[in-house]
């Protein structure tokens, strides 16, 4: 059994905080009958939950791969007004991303409707890789490419070990790819930082074993349900 916001928020209808208030305004049923109080505990599996008349569960569940331009902002929605990444996909659904990318950084992004799915994915226990492709300021050496695959000192901890590609040098810059299960905010502009190369632009290249492949920045396909089968 568990209570009933959380029910409806795994399903999609709305944040925990949304799905409270439309429990308290009197929009849920279970069973047939308005339930109000907070904390009702239900059986996703057996009672027949609906919001507004709709039973939840009957709703159908999108799974997006985005390549995400620069200057969008991964949140659902921008206090500040600015272009999100909902706004790009134009969902009629809810459907939000699946964890963030910067405003700066560009590349794959996952949005579903998918509560567990999104859950599972940002769990750390997952430990789900992401590759990062990044031009750095300077040339980085082979000394500092191993520090920065072996950990490195952050002002919130040690990194765990990365994997770590040199892909290009130039005069005074260099391409570097870098895979972290982690999810820490600015986490791989900071480890740049941290060895002496910050970092000029930032794209995230893979999250397991998605690729963004032919994806231009701005478009977006669906996962096949393949995809979807191996993510979970
Ligand atoms: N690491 C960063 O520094 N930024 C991102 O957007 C993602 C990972």
């Amino acid at each position: 059994m568990e209570r009933l916001q959380k029910v409806l928020a795994q399903a999609g209808v709305a944040s925990r905080r949304k799905c409270e208030e439309i429990i308290t305004a009197g929009q849920v049923k279970v069973n047939g009958v308005v339930v109000t109080e907070l904390g009702t505990k239900v059986d996703p599996t057996r009672d027949r939950i609906e919001v507004n008349g709709v039973p939840i569960g009957a709703e159908e569940k999108i799974y997006i791969m985005l390549n995400k331009p620069i200057g969008v902002v991964s949140t659902a929605s921008d206090p500040q007004g600015r272009k999100t990444v909902v706004d790009i996909v134009g969902a009629k659904e809810r459907i939000y991303p699946v964890g963030r990318l910067d405003l700066d950084t560009s590349g794959l992004l996952l949005m579903t409707n998918d509560g567990d799915l999104a859950n599972a994915m940002m769990h750390p226990r997952h430990e789900i890789e992401k590759t990062y492709r990044a031009w750095v300021k300077g040339v980085v050496s082979g000394e500092r490419a191993k520090q920065l695959a072996s950990g490195v000192e952050l002002e919130d901890g040690q990194t765990a070990p990365a994997k770590v590609r040199i892909m290009e040098r130039g005069a005074d810059e260099s391409l570097i790819e870098v895979t972290i299960h982690e999810g820490r905010n600015r986490q791989v502009r900071r480890m740049l930082e941290a060895i002496g190369h910050p970092v000029k632009s930032l794209h995230r290249m893979q999250v397991a074993f998605l690729k963004l492949g032919r994806l231009r920045y701005g478009e977006m396909r669906n996962l096949t349900p393949l995809e979807v089968e191996r993510l979970f």
